[in-house]
């Protein structure tokens, strides 16, 4: 008898990871390398993984720089994590 199984992501948290559907070749080498397991692939063939658990993501970084694919995968840091540089006016104490 088969059984369906159902998965939803995790709502209310801020996603860590964005795919480009149009670049990503759904390889699945980002799943495979994240160590917290937050992503499944794709139940549809060549198409970007799904972000299943945002909330474990430990801002590594590992899925973007593994990627074959410039462009198919997007770290989106905390937003306290951002550093927004600025120059500085010396004559501001
Ligand atoms: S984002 Fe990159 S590593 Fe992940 S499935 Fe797409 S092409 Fe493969
Ligand atoms: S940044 Fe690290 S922990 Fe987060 S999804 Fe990518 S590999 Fe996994």
């Amino acid at each position: 008898m088969n059984k369906k199984v159902y998965a939803i992501p995790e709502p209310g948290i801020s996603n860590p990871i964005t795919f480009n559907s149009k670049i990503c070749i759904g390889c699945n080498i980002c799943v495979e390398i994240c160590q917290v397991d937050i992503f499944i692939p794709s139940p549809e063939e060549n198409k970007p993984p799904i972000v299943l658990y945002p909330g474990e993501c430990w801002y590594c970084g590992n899925c973007v720089v593994e990627c074959p694919k410039p462009g198919a995968i997007t770290f989106n840091p905390l937003l306290m994590n951002r550093v927004h540089w600025k120059r500085k006016n010396r004559s501001e104490g």
